[in-house]
């Protein structure tokens, strides 16, 4: 069944205007007709079911119809990742959507040579991620900001799971805390012995290993959600 992410509040008969892409979508894409039966969700509200209450040439109207499933929350799993270039972003974006991330914070240190991100496109990619694997909820996206300043406001109950390409322990004998995580992923250039040198000393990170290949960023953050998933993410429930 088609799933929708919506922004409105939802509730039983209320109307809902999709975007004008989701209304072209519904209709020229996946061919709904008036009264046809798709799910929408908005991230608070559960995920309902929705039909066609109008076709107009600006777009649909939808209507809610009866909540299907009642509001969840995944894992406390925020993914720090330094900016790489569009495409991998992208990648890394959609990726934490489908691995159950809650966040996306995107950071710049020492040796990030690529500053600039979209914002728009990349909410637009976890969104449509949340959409196909049936998830609730959808990660919210975060402007890039120095590792520096991360890590002065660190929130001490988070745990940070480092990725630290220079070697660690294996993820499967040091993660074992369960509660507030974040994985931390550098850049292609690495991180700089400065950085290593302060994320280890830090009383909330636990240094881990990907294993003897050096990966790139992209698929550093895919194989490390995948280990803290199974390791005490939701994947072990
Ligand atoms: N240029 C660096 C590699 C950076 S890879 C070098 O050649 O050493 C980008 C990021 O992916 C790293 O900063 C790290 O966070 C993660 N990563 C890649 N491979 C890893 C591994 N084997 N173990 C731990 N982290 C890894």
């Amino acid at each position: 069944m088609i799933r929708l992410h919506v922004t409105p509040d939802l509730s039983p008969g209320v109307g809902v205007a999709p975007t004008l892409d989701q209304s072209r979508y519904l209709t020229q894409v996946m061919r709904l007709k008036l009264g046809d039966d798709l799910l929408i969700f908005n991230g608070r509200d559960g995920e309902w079911r929705a039909t066609i209450a109008e076709v107009l040439k600006k777009g649909v109207v939808l209507r809610a119809e009866d909540q299907v499933r009642s509001q969840t929350l995944g894992p406390d799993l925020e993914l720090i990742v330094a900016v790489v270039k569009k495409s991998r972003v992208e990648t890394i974006v959609e990726k934490a959507a489908e691995l159950g991330a809650a966040r996306v914070r995107l950071t710049v240190t020492q040796r990030t040579n690529v500053e600039h991100v979209r914002l728009d496109r990349l909410d637009a990619i976890a969104i449509e991620a949340a959409e196909q694997t049936g998830r609730l909820d959808v990660p919210t996206v975060d402007d890039p900001l120095k590792l520096a300043a991360i890590l002065d406001g660190w929130d001490a109950s988070r745990r940070l799971m480092f990725c630290d390409e220079t070697g660690g322990a294996p993820v499967g004998s040091a993660i074992t805390q369960p509660g507030p995580w974040a994985i931390l992923i550098g850049p292609e250039g690495g991180f700089s012995p400065e950085e290593r040198d302060r994320l280890r000393a830090l009383p909330f990170t636990t240094a881990v290993s990907l294993g003897p290949r050096i990966l790139r960023a992209d698929t550093a953050a895919i194989a490390a959600m995948s280990l803290w998933q199974a390791a005490v993410g939701d994947w072990e429930r």
